[in-house]
């Protein structure tokens, strides 16, 4: 149920409402985000059903400073140049995610890569400090509506922080760090191209730049092997992934529960992955609710590279 969470109090009822894995929209500066722990993998898979999102792109974590942000990601110079100059603030940044990070597979969509912020709204950085753990937050709209930038504009069954109006009320600007080359903007936002470009000392590659199709500019994870869908029995030199009834060699839920199915979906195509099985098949799993999602990212995976 909606319910609306006041400051200062209300910093601490947030705060234990999503150590417990409940999401709680919380006001930044850019727009008000839809908040879990960013290592609960469960509560990952409950943000995009509630925001009926039809696909799992990787999510944004935030993080209360550069040493957390470091404990997540490997920085080099310009990433340090860039947090110096511009955390807290509307800035994100796509780096290498460093092994063992206590993100979810689910946040980063099976990347080998994370995007990060240290946001500047004083009552982010009070429930970050309050729970003392990275969070994963997109916008805290449903998906295809606009981002709230008022707690008033957060219509989803979920507790709000109130913050009032969001200051910049437009997303953040993002920059791809994690490949070989130039920098690269992923997606203009709130802080200035610019701006970025004169700390770097040198210009931003396009997001579209080296890129065939606007369809590609996010590389999807995709397993070496190929991958066989619907699948209701195993086949020689296969790994099957089973869902419900189709046991398998390991699950993405015994007992067919696609929030479960969703959270471990990841980490079983890595599993898949490393099996040392020729080939990787998965049994059907349904298409309605978190089912679409995982069908989605289920259908690109078997395409080789996702889209
Ligand atoms: P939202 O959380 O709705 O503000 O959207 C997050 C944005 O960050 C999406 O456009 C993602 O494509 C982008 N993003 C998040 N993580 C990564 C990543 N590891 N690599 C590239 N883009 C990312
Ligand atoms: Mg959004």
């Amino acid at each position: 149920m909606r319910r609306l969470l006041t400051p200062p109090e209300g910093v601490a009822k947030a705060a234990a409402l999503l150590a417990a894995g409940q999401p709680v929209a919380i006001p930044t500066e850019t727009v008000y985000g839809l908040a879990v722990p960013a290592d609960d993998a469960r509560a990952v898979a409950e943000i995009y059903r509630l925001k009926g999102r039809p696909a799992f792109n990787p999510l944004i974590v935030h993080v209360a400073d550069l040493a957390a942000a470091e404990a997540l990601a490997l920085f080099d110079a310009r990433a340090r140049a860039l947090a110096a100059a511009f955390w807290p603030g509307p800035l994100t940044l796509v780096l290498p995610r460093r092994e063992g990070a206590g993100v979810a597979s689910l946040v980063t969509a099976g990347l080998p890569t994370v995007a990060l912020r240290v946001p500047a709204h004083p009552l982010a950085q009070a429930v970050l400090e309050a729970l003392a753990r990275p969070l994963a937050a997109p916008s805290a709209n449903s998906s295809g509506r606009l981002s709230p930038t008022r707690a008033g504009h957060v219509t989803l069954p979920v507790a709000v922080l109130d913050g009032g109006p969001c200051a910049a009320g437009l997303e953040s600007t993002i920059i791809g760090l994690a490949a070989a080359g130039r920098a690269r903007l992923l997606r203009p936002g709130a802080l200035p191209a610019e701006a970025v470009e004169a700390v770097l000392g040198a210009g931003l590659a396009g997001a579209g730049e080296g890129v065939s199709a606007p369809g590609q500019l996010l590389q999807h994870y995709a397993p070496r092997q190929p991958l066989r869908l619907e699948a209701v029995e195993r086949r020689p030199g296969e790994w099957l992934i089973g869902f419900g009834p189709v046991a398998g060699d390991s699950t993405l839920s015994a007992s067919g529960d696609l929030a479960e199915a969703a959270a471990r979906l990841f980490d079983e195509l890595h599993r898949a992955e490393t099996s040392g099985a020729e080939r990787i098949a998965v049994a059907p799993v349904p298409g309605e609710g978190l089912g679409a999602a995982i069908n989605d990212r289920l259908a690109r995976a078997a395409a080789g590279r996702g889209a």
